[in-house]
């Protein structure tokens, strides 16, 4: 009965994956909320906490140009400082612009695909926000730069991440080994306007959220914007100009689950 159950539940997680690619996934894993890693997550923003009937974290990588990252720069629109918006923590918004309304739009498609899929085999799901970059890096997703930023060996740093937890459990994947992209690369310390890096710790500790944002909202006054770290990483395999090409957006329908 448990070897039954296991490969059916190994069957829904193929079926997931090879499904969330086919409506735009770069690359999907499985994080468990169990995983002790977790507690490197901020308050707030654990699985467990945010959701006690959480089983599994499904995480997806979704290919992106280094122009549609965070490249929004004007005002935040009327309502939009009142209401809720999704798994960016209210703190990372600079008062003036929305710097993360780009990357949410870019993942939104593949989480509603993936409520479609569990909706399907009678799983309840929740978008309630977890930490993503901590997810993905559990999941196997990719590895933490000196940046801080989470590098995928292919995309790089290229990705938005998105997630949906579950209440059934699926196997984990492992987290990757093996990759070390910074290895002889100091490039996003070295061209940081705000010196935000502090090179003798490790990230989260290395990085002072405080400074960047500080000088990022200098940077917006001037109507631009510093995502430099994000920029100058030369880490992964596919050329700026096919990173779109590798999303394949399918229309999702209800016939499309077989
Ligand atoms: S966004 Fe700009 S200021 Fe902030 S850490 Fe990256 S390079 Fe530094
Ligand atoms: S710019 Fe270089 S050091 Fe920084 S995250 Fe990318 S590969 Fe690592």
């Amino acid at each position: 009965m448990k070897d039954s159950l296991s490969a059916e539940r190994g069957t829904v997680k193929n079926e997931l994956k090879v499904f969330l690619k086919n409506a735009g996934a770069f690359d999907v894993g499985i994080s468990s909320p169990y995983n002790p890693g977790y507690q490197n997550a901020e308050a707030g923003y654990k699985p467990l906490e945010v959701w006690p009937d959480c089983k599994s974290i499904v995480v997806f990588a979704v290919a992106m140009s280094p122009e549609s990252n965070n490249t929004y720069t004007g005002p935040l629109s009327p309502h939009e400082n009142d209401v809720p918006l999704g798994p960016v923590p209210r703190q990372l918004q600079s008062q003036k612009y929305a710097m993360n309304r780009m990357i949410r739009q870019i993942a939104a498609p593949i989480a509603l695909a993936a409520l479609q899929f569990f909706e399907h085999y009678n799983i309840k799901t929740s978008l309630k926000p977890v930490q993503c970059k901590v997810s993905g890096s559990l999941a196997g997703i990719g590895v933490y730069g000196k940046s801080g930023l989470l590098i995928n060996p292919v995309l790089g740093n290229r990705m938005t991440l998105g997630l949906v937890m579950i209440d059934s459990e699926l196997e984990p994947d492992p987290p990757l080994e093996n990759f070390y992209p910074c290895e002889n690369c100091n490039l996003c310390i070295e061209l940081c306007p705000a010196e935000a890096y502090d090179q003798e710790k490790v990230y989260p500790d290395s990085w002072s959220r405080k400074a960047c944002m500080q000088k990022r909202r200098e940077i917006a006054e001037t109507g631009s914007y510093c995502h430099n770290c994000f920029a100058v990483c030369p880490a992964g395999t596919i050329p700026d100009n096919e990173l779109m090409i590798t999303r394949k957006m399918i229309p999702i329908t209800p016939d499309g689950i077989v």
